[in-house]
């Protein structure tokens, strides 16, 4: 019977561990070609600024510009930019590795959600901004990185203040369902046009370019939010119309129902 039964079982393993092999592989593919995008979008968001202070500078060495105090201003805005533009890249390439990296427990998403209101809400007002803030009725757990999650929320949250007027609102809360916790952002800011709106979770994207020099994005918290929420087996979702506000849900399992 033994004999019988241990190639049967070989044979389920090996096509398990094809199985495996396969699934693994096009997981490899998705990331190299992720990897091969992401390069892409990089090398042209590096070249712009490069060539605009390197040009700036040529022309101060020929004697064509002077060194003066509006050129060194610009060139310094443009490093500044390309300095942002690194540590948001860092934090992406940190994302990604954190799928692998995830410390995950059984976290109360309203305490976290709290948290970030605690530490948003100053900025709000400073930015004449009124925050508020509306807890899960029901303890609302999800097994979640903590520090993950807190970075997910709390980029959606300066988001929010960000591209919100002086005088406008912005407004977090906490929901529960039996199968699912969801935090929504909520803004009554410029908002988003439609045909932006399917591509603001890409990388570097920005609905408008001028924006960036305003509030100094460079396009890539969102795509880093998209990438940890998906490690917790969530989504994110967004509702916006230009110059209305954005409503922005993050939705992650209901973890005490799921045990
Ligand atoms: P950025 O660093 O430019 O803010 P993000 O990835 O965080 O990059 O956001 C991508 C783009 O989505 C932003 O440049 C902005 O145009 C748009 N966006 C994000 N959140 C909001 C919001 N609450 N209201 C309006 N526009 C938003």
């Amino acid at each position: 019977k033994w004999v019988k039964h241990i190639p049967k079982k070989g044979t389920e393993e090996i096509r398990c561990l094809a199985l495996t092999l396969s699934e693994l592989s096009a997981e490899l593919q998705k990331q190299e070609e992720w990897r091969k995008n992401l390069m892409e979008d990089i090398t042209h968001e590096l070249r712009t600024p490069i060539t605009s202070i390197m040009t700036k500078l040529e022309a101060i060495i020929d004697g064509v510009y002077e060194a003066d105090q509006k050129h060194l201003d610009k060139m310094y805005e443009e490093l500044e930019r390309l300095s942002r533009l690194v540590s948001d890249l860092q934090r992406l390439s940190e994302a990604k590795g954190a799928q692998f990296a995830m410390n995950k427990k059984c976290t109360d998403m309203t305490k976290l959600a709290k948290q970030v209101y605690v530490n948003y809400h100053p900025l709000a007002l400073k930015a004449g901004i009124r925050m508020s803030f509306e807890p899960a009725h029901t303890p609302a757990y999800a097994n979640a990185d903590f520090d993950k999650m807190y970075q997910v929320i709390a980029n959606i949250v300066s988001n929010a203040i960000k591209y919100t007027s002086p005088g406008g609102k912005v407004s977090l809360k906490v929901k529960w369902t039996k199968s699912h916790i969801l935090i929504l952002c909520q803004d009554d800011g410029i908002g988003i046009g439609e045909e932006d709106l399917p591509y603001i979770f890409n990388r570097l994207y920005r609905a408008d370019k001028s924006r960036s020099r305003f509030t100094g994005g460079v396009g890539l918290g969102l795509s880093i939010a998209k990438a940890l929420i998906e490690a917790h087996e969530g989504f994110i979702e967004v509702e916006s119309r230009l110059g209305e506000g954005s409503t922005f849900v993050v939705v992650v399992p209901n973890f005490t129902q799921a045990n």
